[in-house]
């Protein structure tokens, strides 16, 4: 079933869960992510960066489609990180039924003025929309982010919501976009995560969930995280694997003897993130 954001996290916020949102950058991991979510009875959203689908094309989201439409559980298509209105259009042109605008290194105004005009063209075709407030850190992921993180002041992210009329906003609480380096624990901002959500009512995205410690995930799931974006942690373990099968052999071409190793990797991260997030068995809330 293909869902809008809107309507997917709607049922996620009420029943303090939260829906992983996966970059998929291939087929076979998108194939991967799909066969387990199923398994697992549970809702997903599968985003694709414009990085990525200047990669991928736009065919794939027919690819993207057909698997949602074909499947028992609720999915959402989401545009990661649109930079523009162009990058907007394209995405409802294809069918994403959720679309992020991410102004967030520009002026509180400037972000402001433009996701309002996204958010305007969007509704009207029953698309949904994130936008971000304060920044994401980063450490060396494609996604980019800030140096240091700005936190989101709870004031400007009241008015923001009001003003714009989004669906989910993403908040800069202490993540960043990418793995972090072996010597850094991750640490979020709990209490202020709280206060936001004592003062909004619409659903909170986490963005750079990869690395972050499982129980600090979780704890946020209970202060209004309903979707969390997951990419590093899954390429990483699919691109290693890759690697190893086709080192140990290096004769090896037929896709059906490559990549189910590398795919079974996936659905393992998938499956663990599924439980952190408390999404196992969620479908039949839809
Ligand atoms: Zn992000």
């Amino acid at each position: 079933m293909l869902y809008t954001m809107k309507d997917l996290l709607k049922v996620a916020k009420e029943n303090q869960f939260a829906v992983p949102a996966f970059n998929i950058c291939s087929y076979d991991m998108m194939k991967a992510i799909m066969e387990e979510v199923e398994a697992q009875n549970a809702p997903v959203i599968l985003e694709i960066h414009p990085d990525e689908i200047a990669y991928l094309n736009d065919e794939f989201v027919a690819a993207a489609k057909d698997y949602a439409h074909n499947s028992k559980v609720p999915v959402v298509i989401h545009m990661d990180h649109g930079g523009s209105v162009k990058d907007v259009m394209r995405a409802i042109r294809n069918g994403y039924t959720s679309v992020m605008i991410d102004a967030s290194t520009q002026t509180f105004e400037d972000n402001m003025s433009l996701t309002k005009e996204v958010v305007k063209l969007a509704h009207d075709v029953n698309v949904s929309v994130e936008a971000e407030l304060g920044t994401i850190g980063n450490n060396g992921s494609a996604e980019g982010g800030s140096a240091n993180i700005i936190y989101t002041d709870p004031n400007q992210a009241e008015e923001f919501v009001k003003e714009t009329g989004i669906d989910t906003l993403a908040v800069a609480i202490g993540t960043a976009h990418g793995l972090y380096p072996k010597d850094m624990t991750p640490k979020l901002n709990i209490e202020l995560l709280k206060e936001l959500n004592e003062r909004i009512d619409i659903p909170f995205v986490l963005h750079g969930g990869s690395g972050n410690p499982d129980s600090e995930v979780s704890e946020a799931v209970k202060y209004g995280v309903a979707k969390v974006n997951l990419s590093s942690d899954l390429k990483s373990v699919f691109f290693d694997a890759l690697r190893e099968v086709l080192t140990k052999n290096p004769k090896m071409y037929e896709p059906g003897d490559v990549f189910p190793e590398a795919n079974d990797k996936v659905k393992e991260v998938v499956k663990h993130k599924l439980h952190v997030l408390n999404t196992i068995g969620k479908a039949e809330l839809y």
